[in-house]
């Protein structure tokens, strides 16, 4: 008898953590496998957010929290996003979460309904896809492209415009790309948005810390659609803390209130002791973290200049974020070590099996000619990767 409900026949499990399980297998089998899968910073917590949760266990924080999480939590919330991002918000418009993907969740469960679309501009982030399924709802996809920087137009947006589309979900910085959008390029998708008063533009800003070049622009800044959007954002990249597990929305009350309500039927307020912990993060000035930064910025060019040496790999400098997402459409209909590449899951595969480097298809991130490494891994690492790749590929393409 199958006792599965339809909801979750229709849900995927998430690739990044099938290739990131792939890898522990092997590497449980004794075989010497770098892994370039799971995006999460490799670097520890810094002491003083450790500290900030020792203290809280010390003082007895191990009650409920509020459900939105503590109001000293939301007020630093509102700080922050004042401080970097120039956005008014109370504490009532924020709702922290067990991380950036339950807010995303909380969110889509509050605007969709059965059958309503969701725009996801491709490559998205894996799980934005599986989520909407999740809450009945239909993506729909915007296909872009390595010639586009994978970023859609304002054009491109409208014309994927029904009666039926609630929201529009997407990451800038990108994961995968490792692109974002201007503030130009911002205000020209805001401009139609905010002809569509129906549509709710879900920004997820979690990398917008870890950036190259310009500081980032929330699309909430622009006050015509100001109402229209709820930011998304967290601690696991920028403070390095994805196991403590704390993200959080900022919306429109309404939204903020559905949020909460979605929540406290679920899990409840996250936990109290990284809550108190994420405090001490966001009140730090960000710079005192941006060791992390430099050294990701140092891998990010270290990996540039190895992987544009790999033959027919179509590489973009990524400006921000921690991953290269490599066109590699040139390897597929190929046969490489007697095995014919019908896509890039089966390349990703392929590099896997072949050169034991870890890395994830662009099947699932809705970019079929595409696969995703993350470069979050020691610089010994790196260059080993790209040489075992280059070598495999050079011994097998023929
Ligand atoms: N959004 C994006 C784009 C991500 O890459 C991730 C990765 N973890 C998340 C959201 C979720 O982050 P978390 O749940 O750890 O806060
Ligand atoms: N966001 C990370 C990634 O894309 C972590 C894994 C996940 O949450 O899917 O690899």
């Amino acid at each position: 008898m199958d006792k599965l409900s339809a909801r979750v026949k229709r849900l995927g499990f998430s690739q990044t953590f099938v290739m990131s399980n792939k890898v522990r297998e092997m590497k449980a089998n004794g075989i010497d496998v770098i892994s370039l899968t799971l995006g999460e910073p490799d670097f520890d917590v810094p002491d003083t957010i450790k500290k900030a949760a020792f203290d809280a266990i010390t003082e007895n924080y191990s009650h409920y929290s509020p459900v939105p999480g503590f109001l000293e939590l939301r007020e630093a919330i509102a700080h922050k996003l004042k401080r970097d991002n120039n956005l008014d918000y109370k504490p009532t418009q924020i709702c922290v979460s067990n991380g950036a993907k339950q807010s995303i969740i909380n969110v889509l469960a509050a605007i969709i309904d059965d059958g309503d679309e969701v725009l996801l501009p491709a490559p998205y982030w894996v799980s934005y896809d599986e989520m909407v399924k999740m809450m009945g709802g239909t993506s729909v996809m915007l296909p872009t492209s390595y010639v586009t920087d994978f970023k859609i137009t304002a054009e491109q947006l409208e014309s994927a415009i029904t009666e039926r589309t609630k929201a529009i979900l997407f990451s800038s910085p990108c994961n995968p790309s490792g692109g974002y959008y201007t503030y130009d390029e911002l205000k020209s998708l805001a401009k139609v948005i905010a002809k569509y008063p129906q549509l709710t533009v879900i920004s997820d800003e979690i990398y917008e810390y870890i950036n190259y070049e310009t500081k980032t622009t929330s699309i909430a800044q622009f006050a015509e659609i100001y109402e229209q959007t709820a930011v998304i954002n967290g601690m696991s990249k920028a403070f390095a803390m994805t196991g403590w597990r704390i993200g959080y929305s900022a919306c429109p009350e309404w939204l903020a209130k559905a949020c909460e309500k979605i929540q406290g039927q679920m899990t409840s307020g996250p936990n109290t002791v990284a809550q108190r912990a994420s405090i001490t993060a966001l009140k730090t000035d960000p710079s005192e973290f941006r060791y992390m930064i430099d050294a990701f910025e140092k891998r990010r060019d270290l990996v540039y200049e190895l992987m544009s040496t790999i033959p027919g790999f179509k590489v973009l400098l990524p400006k921000a974020a921690f991953y290269f997402f490599p066109d590699i459409s040139y390897y597929i209909g190929k046969t490489l070590n007697g095995k014919l590449i019908a896509n890039a899951d089966e390349f990703a595969m392929f590099i896997l099996e072949n050169a034991h480097v870890g890395c994830v298809g662009g099947l699932s991130f809705g970019s079929p000619e595409c696969i995703r490494f993350s470069y979050a891994a020691s610089e010994d690492e790196l260059k080993e990767a790209m040489k075992r790749i280059k070598e495999t590929l050079e011994k097998y393409n023929h």
